[in-house]
């Protein structure tokens, strides 16, 4: 089957020990079957240090679910205190989990392909997606020969027409962001009720709360899409909310989109880049979070 991805994703590095924001602190890592196996199965006293900073869990399961136990300060303990993986660098990139190997990419599995892209809660993908000025396109990459293939049926071909007609809309530079956004969707909810659900919704820091606590619910921040300074920014944005969503549609992209330029509005100081990181990482990638939003449109 084969697998495409925006046209920027290939240019991703991950920047390791220059990260502020490390993925390796704060989550916990799930450690997939096949690699686990092979972490059993391994010699030295490296293999030591792997084994005995594993847990497994009681799920139920014929082994349970393994992953590696957080240090007090919430770093995983393969993560060197200069940012570098004592992993990597002792068994090289290929003794990495899946979790680890993938992130911060995600994929969807549509019949005939797989969209793979990159999630906004890394520093490093943030200026390569935001900052896009290439116009939004999608390459072939990889092919997965061992996933099946059949062909979409009538629903699945609708919903990504209808995305992709959504992304040629949100890309039409010669009207401005905002009126593209209504063109998007008849229905916006109030920067009061985006704040109402942001309020709902689990949050994973304390930074991410400070931010959206300043709302304050009152001052629309459409106008801020068209503003020179972050329209591009806004505009690849919204592309990968649609992208990234095919199925719950360009109301939530839009949605999205908004509720982090209101953020954005109430601190104008703190800068786009980092606002995103934070939504995203609160936002999308914990698991219920826009299942949650899409319920409520
Ligand atoms: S957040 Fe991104 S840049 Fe930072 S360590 Fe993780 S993958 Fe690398």
């Amino acid at each position: 089957m084969k697998a495409v991805a925006p046209s920027y994703y290939p240019l991703f590095r991950c920047i390791a020990g220059d990260c502020r924001h490390t993925c390796c602190a704060n989550w916990e890592v799930d450690i997939d079957p096949e690699t686990y196996d092979k972490y059993m199965n391994m010699s030295g006293a490296f293999a030591e240090r792997i084994r005995s900073s594993i847990v497994v869990e009681d799920d139920g399961s014929a082994v349970g679910e393994p992953h590696f136990v957080l240090r007090p300060d919430g770093r995983c303990p393969m993560l060197r205190d200069d940012g570098l993986c004592d992993l990597i660098l002792a068994c090289g990139e290929e003794a990495l989990c899946r979790v680890c190997d993938e992130h911060p990419r995600f994929f969807n599995f549509r019949s005939d392909r797989i969209e793979c892209g990159i999630g906004l809660s890394c520093e490093a993908a943030i200026p390569l997606v935001l900052g896009w000025d290439k116009g939004f396109s999608l390459v072939e990459i990889n092919d997965y020969p061992d996933v099946s293939e059949e062909e979409p049926d009538e629903l699945e071909t609708e919903v990504y027409e209808s995305r992709d007609r959504a992304i040629r809309t949100a890309s039409d530079r010669s009207m401005p962001l905002s009126l593209r956004v209504g063109l998007l969707t008849d229905e916006l909810w109030t920067t009061e009720k985006r704040l109402e659900v942001l309020m709902s919704l689990e949050s994973l820091s304390s930074e991410w709360v400070e931010l959206y606590g300043r709302i304050g619910g009152k001052s629309d921040s459409l106008d801020l899409l068209d503003d020179p300074g972050y329209t591009q920014c806004f505009e690849n944005l919204l592309v990968y909310f649609l992208f990234r969503y095919p199925w719950e549609g360009a109301r939530l992209a839009c949605e999205l989109l908004l509720m982090v330029s209101d953020c954005l509005k109430a601190n104008p100081n703190a800068g786009l880049f980092d606002i995103v990181r934070e939504f995203s990482s609160n936002v999308e990638y914990s698991d219920c979070n826009i299942d949650d939003i899409a319920e409520r449109l």
